[in-house]
C-alpha cells in the first residue's frame, strides 16, 4: 500500500486553497490515488457545524479536522485539508498528529484578496459588517517554514497545482506519470 500524506493548505480567504484543493483532487484521482479532500466552507456545515470563529472555537474547527486527517492519512490515504487555519499552533498539532504533513502557505497578499473577493466577503469586512475576519480584523499567523509556498497573485492554477505535484512526487508519495517521465 502506498502511504498517505496530509496536504494542508493554509492561507486567507479568496488566495486559491479551495480551487487548489479542487484541481489537486482531480489530478491525484486520475493517477489512481486515493483521496479525500477536507474543506473548511463544507466542514463548517457538518463536522463543525456549531463552532464559530472566535480564537477557541477555530481552534476546536482545526482540531477535529486534524483527527479525521489523522486516521485517513494513517490508513494509506491522501488527504487534502484546506482551511484558513490562522494559528500556528493548531496547524503544528495537525503536523505532529498526521501522517507525511505538507504545509503549503496559499500566499496571495490581502490586497489581492481583497480585490478577488470570491465570496463578497472582504467588501462587508471593511464596511464593519463582518467581525473576526481573518486578514481585516482577526489575525494570521503566517506560517514560519512551510513546505511549499505558492504565489498565486502571479502563478496559474496549474503552475501552483504543479508545484505540489512535484513536491509529492520527489518525495515518493505519488506515482509519476509517463508524459514527465519521457521529458516532452
Ligand atoms: P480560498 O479557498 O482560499 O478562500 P478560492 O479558491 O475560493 O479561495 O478563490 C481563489 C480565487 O483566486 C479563485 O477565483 C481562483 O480562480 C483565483 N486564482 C487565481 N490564480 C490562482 C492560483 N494560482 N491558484 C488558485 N486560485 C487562483
Amino acid at each position: 500500500m502506498t502511504q498517505g500524506f496530509t496536504v494542508w493548505l493554509t492561507g486567507l480567504s479568496g488566495a486559491g486553497k479551495t480551487t487548489i484543493a479542487i484541481e489537486l483532487e482531480h489530478e491525484l484521482q486520475a493517477r489512481g490515488v486515493r483521496v479525500e479532500r477536507l474543506d473548511g466552507d463544507t466542514v463548517r456545515q457538518g463536522l463543525t457545524r456549531d463552532l464559530g470563529f472566535s480564537k477557541a472555537d477555530r481552534d476546536k474547527n482545526i482540531e477535529r479536522v486534524t483527527f479525521v486527517a489523522k486516521l485517513l492519512s494513517r490508513n494509506g490515504v491522501g488527504v487534502i485539508a484546506s482551511f484558513i487555519s490562522p494559528y500556528r499552533e493548531a496547524r503544528d498539532t495537525a503536523r505532529r498528529e498526521t501522517t507525511n504533513f505538507i504545509e503549503v502557505y496559499v500566499a496571495a497578499p490581502v490586497e489581492t484578496c481583497a480585490a478577488r473577493d470570491v465570496k463578497g466577503l472582504y467588501a462587508k469586512a471593511f464596511a464593519g459588517e463582518l467581525k473576526d475576519f481573518t486578514g481585516v480584523n482577526d489575525p494570521y499567523e503566517e506560517p514560519l517554514s512551510p513546505e511549499i509556498t505558492l504565489h498565486t497573485e502571479r502563478e496559474t492554477l496549474s503552475e501552483s497545482v504543479g508545484i505540489v505535484l512535484s513536491y509529492l512526487e520527489a518525495h515518493n508519495l505519488i506515482p509519476v506519470i509517463e508524459a514527465e517521465l519521457s521529458g516532452d
